[in-house]
């Protein structure tokens, strides 16, 4: 049997779908099994229309990562800003947090002076 398309070529592989005799060029290898382009094209639209769901839920984990990697910045800025501004001032960590929960503006007003913007 020759090639479905290319009736000059010898045929060296068969589409596990619709049967379709392919050469070399026209074979397309996809997890292991033999597809025609035509089939090819159609599983590949299938999956896509199922897609988005796939997209949205990794969109919502690469938000809440960006999320989590915000924070985490948040708390090593302030640590650093605890360290070079507060620390010498204010003294023990629980202190400064204790003063931000009752008053966070004092700490603002206090930094904007020290860092001067
Ligand atoms: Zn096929
Ligand atoms: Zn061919």
């Amino acid at each position: 049997m020759n090639c479905d398309k290319h009736p000059e070529r010898e045929g060296i592989a068969s589409c596990i779908i619709c049967g379709r005799i392919m050469c070399e060029e026209c074979k397309l290898r996809l997890g292991g099994k033999n597809y025609c382009q035509s089939c090819a094209d159609r599983i590949f639209r299938e999956r896509s229309v199922e897609g988005p769901v796939d997209e949205g839920m990794g969109a919502l984990k690469k938000l809440l990562i960006t999320f989590i990697l915000i924070i985490a910045f948040l708390v090593c800025l302030f640590y650093i800003l605890y360290l070079v501004y507060l620390a010498p001032y204010y003294g023990s960590l629980q202190n400064v947090i204790s003063i931000l929960m009752e008053d966070p503006q004092r700490i603002i007003r206090f930094l904007s002076w020290r860092i001067g913007f």
